[in-house]
């Protein structure tokens, strides 16, 4: 199967899982996450018509990003203060605010480069230790905290479901997520503009989409399995 025949199968599933839910969005967007592949893979998916990509790495994203400045540049993975620099201006969208210093790096850099900087709250919602984002009981604050960070705009939620053998154990997790952005949404806050709930990777995007999600991010199921060395 080619890049493109992968995402054609892709969309199709989405619009699948689309159809038999009630609790679905109306619009789902593939998000294609081409972290480790070469600007090769990443052109085959754009001349099929993608145009959305995520990259877990700085280092990665900003050659990319000027490779191909056309298509709309996520970051998706942690984001470490240092290196907010480098990308402020280069990204869609951020999916991992998950810190106060981050904001404030993120708000000060965006300051000074005149520009607003879209960004998603990664929540932790099975609390899990490795990885990074808000517990659930710190969410509020932190959306009340970002009022006086007036180049930092709140779009939603985005989550990563623990890792699970049988896909399903992931629903709750999803179903949470997806409370939480209908909660904070209906607070109505000035200051933020809730329209993305980025939830689901390539194990579990069905359900992901089942459950509301409206960004899912897919990797290895459009480029083939990652390497890392
Ligand atoms: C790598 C990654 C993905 C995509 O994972 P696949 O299982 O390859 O689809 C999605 N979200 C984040 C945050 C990632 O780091």
């Amino acid at each position: 199967m080619s890049i493109k025949d992968n995402i054609n199968q892709i969309l199709n599933n989405i619009e699948a899982a689309r159809q038999r839910s009630p609790r679905a969005a109306k619009q789902v967007h593939l998000l294609a996450v081409s972290k480790t592949k070469p600007l090769e893979a990443v052109m085959e998916a754009w001349n099929s018509g993608q145009t959305w990509f995520g990259e877990n790495r700085v280092q990665e994203l900003v050659p990319k990003q000027e490779a191909l400045p056309e298509a709309q540049w996520h970051l998706i993975g942690h984001l470490q203060t240092n290196k907010v620099k480098y990308i402020i201006g280069k990204t869609a969208l951020i999916h991992s605010l998950d810190s106060i210093g981050l904001a404030d790096e993120i708000e000060k850099r965006s300051a000074a480069a005149g520009v607003t900087t879209d960004c998603l709250i990664q929540v932790n919602i099975a609390e899990e230790e490795q990885k990074s984002g808000l517990y659930v009981p710190e969410l509020s604050s932190f959306i009340d905290a970002m009022a006086d960070r007036p180049h930092i705009k709140i779009m939603g939620l985005m989550t990563i479901g623990p890792i699970v053998d049988d896909p399903e154990d992931i629903r709750p997790v999803f179903a949470e997520l997806r409370n939480l952005y209908e909660r904070e949404k209906a607070r109505e806050l000035p200051f933020v503009d809730f329209q993305w709930l980025s939830m689901g990777m390539s194990h579990d995007y069905h359900i992901a989409v089942e459950e509301g999600a409206n960004i899912v991010r897919v990797g290895s199921s459009i480029f083939g399995a990652r390497q890392y060395n």
